[in-house]
């Protein structure tokens, strides 16, 4: 039994069943013995890989588009350069290398990453060495000033909730004991106003999910650049509206019950993109597939001169990486690109549909 779980089992015992979203919080985030708290999940020795360590175009592509989208919009003197759950700072590397020639951009931008886990903080502060960063608990916390901003997987991790279709009603889905464990089960039902349009598309039985934290940083970011201008370049998996169960939890890069050994294995759920376009009125919305938009980014021809550089086992690795991030049957089309703008600016490049 993880110490997590003894600590889950107590809590459980004096109060009952927990809503899904706290234990998968308390999973991730438990100051002492939560997943985030206690490692570096990332790369092939981790749990998981993601598109900015698999491949440097990643970044640079999405440094590329910001620094485009900055000078589309006047090229502001001052603005905030954030990134939102960092991982190991390699995104805004790739971000600031990509972007060191473009005239006024870095002396204009303020770096801020928004990160959670002690660990990845420190190999953050390595990988932007020289950049000088400052580390925001919270996305609230952000200056009020015009915003460029990137996060990927990040809004996987957040705590969902989870909701089976009763009627016009809701039984939320909770966490219980189990002989020596944890297991699911149903609250009784009621309305959750958050979910009236999905009793549009679904039937008695039908799980859905509903993200209130994405929803809260979503509306933080959509008002900065609402207000100042900016734009956010968010990457992740899910849909435009997601139906069923989607938590899941990876140990070691192969998946695990998600209640078998809480604080050991990564929680993730798929983004559901409608709720955070939904979020933010304010702001334009577009969403894109993660394959069109490296495409439009001209990942191809990047791919093709770094290539020339390289040979053998090297070479082989990069071309499969371009491949890994863009080919529909690997990341390219379950992994979206949401890109949010004001009203008044062109969308950002490889969001012009
Ligand atoms: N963006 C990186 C890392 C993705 S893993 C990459 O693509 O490689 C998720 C990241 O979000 C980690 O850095 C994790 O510590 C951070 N994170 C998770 N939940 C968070 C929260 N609630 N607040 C701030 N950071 C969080």
């Amino acid at each position: 039994m993880t110490p997590l779980l003894r600590i889950l089992r107590t809590r459980i015992a004096a109060e009952g069943p927990i809503p899904v979203a706290d234990f998968m919080a308390e999973s991730l985030l438990h100051p002492v013995h939560g997943y985030y708290a206690t490692r570096d999940p990332l790369g092939a020795k981790g749990d998981f890989t993601t598109a900015p360590e698999i491949s440097q175009m990643f970044g640079e592509l999405i440094g590329l588009c910001l620094a485009q989208s900055w000078l589309d919009q006047g090229a502001p003197a001052s603005f905030t350069l954030a990134e939102l759950g960092p991982g190991r700072g390699t995104m805004m590397a790739d971000i600031l290398r990509a972007t060191a020639r473009v005239p006024g951009f870095h002396d204009a931008a303020g770096i801020y990453l928004v990160e959670a886990s002690a660990p990845l903080r420190a190999r953050q502060a390595e990988a932007l060495a020289g950049h000088a960063p400052a580390w925001l608990d919270h996305a609230a916390d952000l200056p009020d000033a015009p915003l460029w901003l990137v996060a990927n997987e990040f809004f996987d991790a957040l705590p969902i909730r989870q909701y089976v279709r009763n009627g016009a009603a809701w039984c939320e889905r909770r966490v219980g004991l189990s002989d020596d464990g944890l297991q699911f089960g149903l609250a009784p039902p009621a309305p959750v106003s958050a979910l009236t349009h999905r009793l549009d598309d679904t039937k008695d039985g039908d799980l859905v999910e509903h993200c209130p934290a994405a929803a809260t940083i979503i509306q933080t970011i959509g008002q900065r650049i609402a207000d100042h201008g900016g734009a956010a370049l968010i990457a992740d998996y899910g849909d435009w509206r997601s139906l069923g169960d989607t938590l899941q939890a990876l140990q070691a890069h192969s998946p695990v019950d998600p209640l078998a050994a809480p604080g050991e294995a990564d929680l993730t759920a798929h983004v559901d993109f409608e709720a955070l376009a939904r979020a933010t009125p304010s702001a334009h919305a577009r969403l894109t597939t993660q394959g069109v938009f490296l495409e439009r980014l001209g990942i191809t021809a990047r791919a093709q001169q770094l290539a020339e550089a390289l040979s053998g086992t090297v070479r082989e690795s990069h071309i499969a990486a371009h491949r890994r991030l863009t080919h529909p049957s690997e990341m390219g089309t379950l992994f979206k690109l949401l890109g949010l703008f004001p009203q008044t600016a062109p969308p950002p490049p490889g969001l012009d549909a």
